[in-house]
């Protein structure tokens, strides 16, 4: 081996456990160098800086394949025999480290389990095994005539069960809902290896819904192996409309009045001076873009209205050029990928805050992120909506100063993001989840809650093999 690794080295692995992986996806083990190396990170932009410098975040010890839910449960029964970590893996499009193995152990692949097991229009629902790629499930559902109405911007690169793990939101999640509102039930196996499954009905009152524990557990307490979502008839009619306004603040103002009044577009999205310039090249406004879908007679209703409270606060109408733009646009992440190599330091952070603190939480977040040394790029915007709040998302960029490491860099941007969140009352995430970049904060976010989830975590995984050493929860801290 001729790379150092970020995270220490697992010495405690035994190779028998190969052998006996081997017997339960008899083929579908690989404990190859190279498999090992390409399994070492997800999508989390530091991640990337230590690999091109040639260093590799964590190695797993062995991938595993599963092609169904019961070789699922014999890994993780084996895994717990042998006390060794597991990591459930989707696509590894995850930004905050939460598929890095840390601790080594065996990296759980979904990518075999895809199929759509059934869609049932009377009820619209769809049922499928968690590992499918999000572009596939949505390109199923548009063959035969409907859409899931969650629409990431990885959704080429992410899959339905790290979506439920994450607690996903989809650009479309103004109308649509969040991935907790989409799911109807789930299919899981637990850290014992036992099976959980709730019923597909729309609700129950039956007590707290257990499953749901398993919600943005980030493969904590077990592996989610199947899922049925809310599905809904392929939209009929899709209406789009921007405006320009002088302030963040005054745009902001325009949808919270939108959303007072029930008015649910399927896209809203707000961006501030700096990216407006940088999406849309125009100096000194804030863009608005607003798309409606669905049936025709409510498009037109909902357009109308978002349309009024727009003039009435004096947004300057831009047509449907921006939103085509943005259509065009959503789903390019060269950005990201082109400055890492030439030793620019980038990240997104998305955070939420209830309507009454949204302007003074924008506010100290870009002054937070402007005041750390080295940051050349602080901007954001707004892309998820309630008529509670809204949801920032901010990017920051850099280079870091003489003597201050890449990762020290990072991290004083985060923790100066984190510290003015949890300040103004925000929470410290909206839909990216915790992993191992947010850990050391979820403690102060969640205050007494956290003891509850650290006990709820030891009853569920009393050897603490799913993921450790995410999200503060296991015994290690
Ligand atoms: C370019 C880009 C754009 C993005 N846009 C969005 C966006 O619009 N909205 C959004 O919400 N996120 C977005 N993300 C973040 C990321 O795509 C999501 O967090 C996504 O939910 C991760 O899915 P994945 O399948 O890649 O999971 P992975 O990265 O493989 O895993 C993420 C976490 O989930 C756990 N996990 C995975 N599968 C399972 C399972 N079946 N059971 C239990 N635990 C599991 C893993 O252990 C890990 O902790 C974006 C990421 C990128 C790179």
């Amino acid at each position: 081996m001729v790379y150092g690794t970020v995270y220490p080295k697992n010495e405690t692995f035994d190779k028998r456990i190969i052998e006996q992986l081997n017997s339960i996806v008899p083929g579908g083990v690989s404990d190859k160098e190279a498999d090992r190396i390409v399994y070492s990170k997800d999508y989390w932009p530091i991640a990337l800086r230590w690999y091109l410098d040639g260093t590799v975040p964590a190695l797993p010890d062995c991938i595993v394949w599963p092609e169904n839910a019961e070789q699922v449960a014999g890994i993780i029964k084996l895994a717990n025999d042998w006390r060794t970590p597991v990591v459930p893996y989707g696509e590894g499009s995850g930004v905050v480290g939460g598929a890095v193995p840390v601790k080594g152990g065996i990296v759980v692949d979904m990518r075999k389990m895809d199929r759509v097991v059934e869609i049932d229009d009377a009820s619209l629902m769809v049922t499928a095994q968690t590992g499918i790629n999000g572009m596939n499930l949505e390109r199923h559902l548009d063959r035969e005539g409907y859409t899931m109405g969650h629409i990431p911007q990885s959704l080429y690169c992410s899959s339905l069960g790290g979506w439920l793990a994450c607690r996903a939101a989809g650009q479309f999640s103004t109308k649509y809902g969040k991935i907790e509102d989409i799911v109807v039930a789930i299919e899981a196996v637990l850290a014992d290896g036992s099976f959980i499954k709730s019923k597909a009905v729309p609700r129950s009152s039956t007590g707290p819904s257990v499953e749901r524990l398993l919600l943005g557990s980030e493969g904590t307490l077990g592996i989610i192996t199947e899922a049925t979502l809310k599905i809904w008839p392929y939209p009929e009619e899709r209406a789009m409309v921007s405006f320009i306004f002088d302030s963040i603040s005054h745009a902001l103002e325009t949808v919270r009045k939108i959303m007072r009044k029930n008015v649910y577009p399927a896209v809203v999205r707000i961006y501030d001076k700096n990216e407006t310039l940088r999406h849309f090249y125009i100096k000194n406004k804030c863009m608005l873009i607003l798309l409606m879908e669905g049936d025709k007679e409510l498009v037109k209703l909902e357009k109308g209205i978002s349309v009024k409270v727009c003039k009435s606060e004096d947004g300057n109408e831009c047509g449907e050029e921006p939103v085509l733009h943005w259509l065009d646009m959503r789903f390019n992440v060269k950005e990201s990928s082109e400055f890492t190599p030439k030793g620019f330091i980038f990240d997104t952070v998305e955070v939420s805050s209830g309507w009454k603190n949204a302007m003074s939480l924008y506010k100290a977040i870009i002054q937070a992120m402007r005041n750390v040394d080295g940051v050349v790029v602080a901007s954001g915007h707004a892309s998820h909506f309630y008529p509670q709040g809204v949801c920032f998302y901010f990017t920051f960029g850099g280079l870091p100063p003489k003597h201050v490491t890449p990762f020290k860099f990072y991290e004083s941007v985060w923790d100066a993001i984190m510290e003015a969140c949890l300040r103004e009352h925000g929470s410290i995430s909206h839909h990216h989840g915790i992993g191992l970049m947010r850990a050391k904060w979820l403690k102060e976010e969640m205050g007494e809650r956290m003891s509850i989830l650290k006990k709820i975590k030891k009853v569920i995984d009393p050897n603490n093999i799913m993921n450790p050493g995410k999200m503060g929860v296991g015994n290690e801290e």
